[in-house]
């Protein structure tokens, strides 16, 4: 990957390669597979380290809402995943107790109640959204960073 042809996708913020002789109007992200107007593309920079920096920036298409995945202390100062929709936080934490004792009665009890846990999830995620999503279209979201 040569550095000068290194784009910020406007759909996931991550860089993508645009080929020097591009010659069409758009380019498509090879993370995300969005296309971008390459005329308006932002140059991706790099950190200190030399490592490719994902873009803050991201255009929500229309009628697509933020989704966020961040980092927050939860409690015991633990770090846990906290998920915000539209810049509200999303009210759901996964029961570590009924998972531990799943475990204990065998994998397919754990197998069960994870099932459980991702169904709840995506309902919950559907509610705040206001239409029926599923596992895969969440698992792009927090690429993508809308829904
Ligand atoms: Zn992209």
């Amino acid at each position: 990957m040569s550095d000068n042809n290194i784009y910020y996708c406007q759909h996931c913020g991550i860089p993508f390669s645009v080929p020097d002789d591009w010659k069409k109007e758009y380019a498509g992200c090879q993370t995300c597979g969005g296309s971008s107007k390459v005329n308006d593309l932002k140059r991706a920079e790099k950190d200190t380290k030399g490592q490719w920096v994902v873009s803050k920036e991201k255009i929500i298409p229309e009628g697509k809402i933020k989704f966020e995945v961040k980092m927050r202390k939860g409690n015991n100062d633990a770090l846990e995943k906290a998920i915000f929709i539209d810049d509200e936080l999303l009210d759901w934490s996964v029961d570590v107790s009924s998972l531990v004792e799943a475990m204990k009665m065998g994998p397919k009890f754990y197998k069960s109640v994870q099932r459980d846990i991702e169904k709840h999830f995506t309902e919950s995620v559907s509610e705040v959204v206001g239409r029926k999503v599923d596992a895969e279209e969440i698992k792009k979201a927090t690429i993508m960073g809308w829904i």
